[in-house]
């Protein structure tokens, strides 16, 4: 039973229910991460669409593995604010189901992809 809208979801809440997002079946714990500087840092990198640096650097600052890193990576929501899997708008919070095809929207960054939109690349 999907939760009511008004309830927020969390980092814990979604690892912990099979599957973790309904758009894939994710193998991996979602991470969260927590101080400010580091999500600006990570965010910068994904805007600069440094990837591997952004997984390695997501690794060193959380201490999560491999996998999880990747799984965090491949739930970010996309640049425009928007699921990362159908563009839908997706409820605010660090987390977040997309009410519409039910993938799992992580934001890191928000002041980056989620708040203030730039176009200039
Ligand atoms: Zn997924
Ligand atoms: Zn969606």
């Amino acid at each position: 039973m999907p939760p009511p809208p008004s309830k927020r979801l969390t980092f814990q809440e979604a690892n912990e229910r099979r599957p973790r997002c309904r758009e894939c079946v994710c193998l991996a714990d979602f991470v969260f991460v927590q101080d400010e500087t580091d999500r600006k840092r990570l965010g910068a990198l994904i805007e600069q669409g440094r990837t591997m640096t952004f997984m390695d650097q997501l690794q060193r600052t959380t201490g999560c593995s491999i996998p999880e890193s990747k799984a965090t990576y491949t739930h970010l929501i996309g640049r425009d604010g928007l699921c990362h899997w159908c563009h839908s708008k997706v409820p605010d919070g660090d987390i977040a189901d997309c009410p519409k095809c039910g993938a799992v929207n992580i934001r890191i960054f928000e002041s980056g992809f989620a708040g203030n939109q730039r176009s200039a690349m």
